[in-house]
C-alpha cells in the first residue's frame, strides 16, 4: 500500500493539527485550500494511513472516528464545551486489560478511555 499526493496531505494536515480531527473536519479545510476531493476519498486515504500505522483513531459514540496523530495508547478528555479532544497525560492502565481478562478470560488487545466534561480556563491555556 503506497499513500497517495492526498493522503501525504491528509497526513500532513493532521500533524499540523492540535492533533484530533474527522475526517469531515479535514474534508473542510482541503475545500478551504480548493483541493478537488470528496468525503468517500478523505476516509479511504485515513483507512490508509492507519493501516500503514502512522496515525491513530479513537471511536466516539456520537462523533464517530476521531483521527489522531499521537500514535501511542493514550486516554483523551473531550471538553463537552468547545467540542475538543485533549490527550491525557496518563499512563496506559495495563492493569486494566488484565483486570478484564481475569473476569472475562480471553486475551485484551487494547481498550481506550474518553473522560468527558469542562476543563479549566487554567489547563485551556497550556494546550
Ligand atoms: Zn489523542
Amino acid at each position: 500500500m503506497k499513500i497517495t499526493k492526498h493522503g501525504q496531505r491528509i497526513y500532513d494536515l493532521l500533524q499540523a493539527s492540535q492533533g484530533h480531527m474527522t475526517a469531515e473536519e479535514i474534508l473542510l479545510i482541503l475545500k478551504q485550500q480548493n483541493v478537488s476531493i470528496g468525503l468517500a476519498t478523505v476516509y479511504r486515504n485515513l483507512n490508509s494511513l492507519f493501516s500503514l500505522g502512522m496515525i491513530n483513531r479513537v471511536r466516539h459514540p456520537e462523533m464517530g472516528f476521531i483521527y489522531d496523530r499521537n500514535k501511542h495508547d493514550h486516554y483523551h478528555f473531550y471538553d463537552t464545551e468547545t467540542k475538543e479532544f485533549h490527550d491525557l497525560d496518563i499512563a496506559y492502565q495495563e492493569e486494566l486489560d488484565r483486570l478484564v481478562e481475569e473476569v472475562f478470560g480471553g486475551k485484551v488487545k487494547t481498550h481506550s478511555i474518553i473522560f468527558e466534561g469542562i476543563i479549566d480556563e487554567d489547563h485551556k491555556l497550556k494546550k
